[in-house]
């Protein structure tokens, strides 16, 4: 990927994310398939979003005002893509979202985890929407690039979810015209994700309710 600018900013995560990721990382929790509902869930929100401010500011949709999801298997790199062609995200929106635990549900599983002293925290991941982070139970690396509807700036998000990640402007070549794309680099215990067959099912099984088209490409290999 090129970067626009050489520079790659290093940012820590909050303390409490460091902790959340810790504990997805360190999971022992055996239904790692909601990392797929989490992100699908967050793709399909953006796609809402982008009608949502496009009521009053039709061009943000351009010539491209279907909302879609987009599953993109590719098995010899052994990763997952998920794109959305909804809002995007940009350079602040990128360090706030994903580098702080803004969201009361997120808050209130940390809460419970600590009162529950890690005993059983693996059963609290199904209780409770654990959102974008749970991606770092199924990925040693996570990278998200992302345009925000109506700007002409892409940025690039990248982390092993070890304390810290780096933000820095891509070429607008490597983004989505608009929208999020993510990348899970799978770990080795996670390989079954770049399968249509468990994709599928996991789609149906948990997604079956989001109101975005949800198509599944294989990348060929
Ligand atoms: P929640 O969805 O409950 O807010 P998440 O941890 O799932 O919590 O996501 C945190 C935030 O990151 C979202 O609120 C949103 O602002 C941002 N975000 C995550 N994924 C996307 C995406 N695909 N497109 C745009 N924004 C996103
Ligand atoms: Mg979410």
């Amino acid at each position: 990927m090129s970067e626009v600018e050489t520079s790659v900013e290093k940012h820590v995560f909050e303390a409490d994310v460091a902790k959340l990721l810790h504990l997805m990382v360190h999971s022992v929790y055996s239904d790692k398939n909601v990392f797929l509902r989490e992100l699908i869930s967050n793709a399909a929100d953006a796609c809402e979003k982008l009608r949502y401010e496009a009521i009053v500011a039709p061009e943000l949709l351009g010539s491209d005002p279907a909302s879609r999801i987009t599953l993109t298997l590719d098995e010899e790199n052994a990763r997952l893509v998920i794109e959305d062609n909804g809002i995007g995200m940009g350079r602040d929106e990128l360090v706030e979202s994903l580098g702080t635990i803004a969201r009361s549900g997120t808050r209130a599983f940390m809460e419970r985890i600590e009162a529950a002293q890690n005993k059983d925290g693996a059963q609290l991941i199904g209780q409770f929407g654990v959102g974008f982070y749970s991606a770092f139970m199924v990925a040693d690396n996570v990278d998200v690039v992302s345009r925000r509807a109506g700007t002409d700036k892409a940025w690039h998000w990248a982390s092993d979810g070890k304390g810290s990640y780096t933000v820095s402007a891509v070429d607008l070549a490597d983004a989505p015209a608009r929208g999020t794309r993510i990348t899970l680099h799978l770990m080795d215990d996670a390989k079954t994700f770049t399968s249509r067959w468990t994709v599928e099912r996991i789609v149906k099984e948990q997604s079956g309710h989001v109101p975005v088209p949800i198509s599944i490409v294989e990348k060929p290999g």
